[in-house]
């Protein structure tokens, strides 16, 4: 089972998350049918969004990497207790090429928090690298005001899919010896791939951090919370002349979910439910 560590050093003064997420984003990979390229880059913003998840106390975030290189972009949806599932826009990249050529060196990085209270933030910042974990660092300095040393890490071959992130956070009333430790640290860390390759994730933190203090562990996997209900709403957002159209045709239409590949058959009543759905708004938008 893949997992997060949520620990403390100095008092709280420094945060630390380690996230081992290879299992959940193989299978996000796998059933994207994604190249080594495209599983690397977007396990490694699939390993940040989790953590940053799992940095909530409730919701949900939607966090988008959006730029110029081939990729397109990449789209996330996590929430607080671990469930993660994600996407490429463009899935059928074939070339390989270096993570940051394929994300692009020009673009942003949005989170929209969406805290279950019908409150709804967002933030954005500009991508400075495309290697994903410069580009966060960046995110938490300039949109959190929370200066953060991010690594990510993932090794995508036949053999072996690793994957994670770990996270690193000088909190409110940190002081300069903390500054001058998370700067140290980003320098010597050793690669993020080999310490979750040990398996001992709590081993790891406890010898890279010898005074930490684990606070929590928490689950990490894949879930994708589609359901025929919502593309049935999403038929009712066509233009009426379409879904008449589709209906008139009597035969059921398949509809695909771009997070997870599941197919869905909207058969006649569905269709009709979806008409209703969009004559009731007309209605009510007339009325
Ligand atoms: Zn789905």
């Amino acid at each position: 089972m893949d997992k997060i560590y949520r620990c403390m050093l100095d008092d709280g003064r420094i945060r630390i998350f380690l996230a081992d997420t290879s299992n959940a984003c193989k299978e996000i990979c796998e059933r994207h049918n994604l190249n080594t390229t495209s599983s690397d880059a977007l396990s490694r913003v699939l390993s940040i969004s989790a953590i940053m998840g799992i940095m909530q106390k409730a919701g949900k975030l939607t966090i988008k990497v959006e730029a110029n290189g081939p990729l397109k972009g990449i789209l996330c949806d996590v929430d607080y207790e671990g469930n993660i599932r994600g996407l490429v826009y463009n899935s059928s990249l074939n070339e390989e090429m270096p993570v940051e050529k394929a994300i692009g060196d020009k673009g942003l990085i949005t989170v929209i928090r969406d805290l279950e209270m019908r409150v709804q933030n967002f933030s954005e910042t500009e991508l400075i690298s495309g290697k994903i974990g410069e580009d966060f660092s960046y995110y938490f300095k300039e949109s959190e005001q929370v200066p953060s040393v991010v690594l990510v890490g993932s090794q995508v071959d036949k053999h072996e899919f690793i994957s994670g992130a770990l996270i690193l956070q000088l909190m409110p009333g940190y002081k300069e010896e903390n500054v001058l430790y998370a700067e140290h640290f980003a320098l010597q860390a050793p690669k993020l791939v080999d310490i979750i390759k040990t398996g001992d994730l709590e081993g790891a933190l406890k010898e890279l951090f010898p005074d930490i203090q684990i606070f929590s562990t928490h689950d990490v996997k894949f879930k994708c919370n589609c359901e025929k209900g919502r593309f049935i709403a999403g038929l009712a957002t066509l233009p009426l002349k379409d879904i008449q159209e589709i209906v008139n045709d009597n035969k059921p239409i398949e509809v695909t979910c771009n997070f997870c590949n599941r197919k869905y058959q909207l058969d006649t009543s569905d269709q009709l439910m979806a008409l209703n759905m969009r004559l009731e708004r007309d209605t009510k938008k007339n009325a």
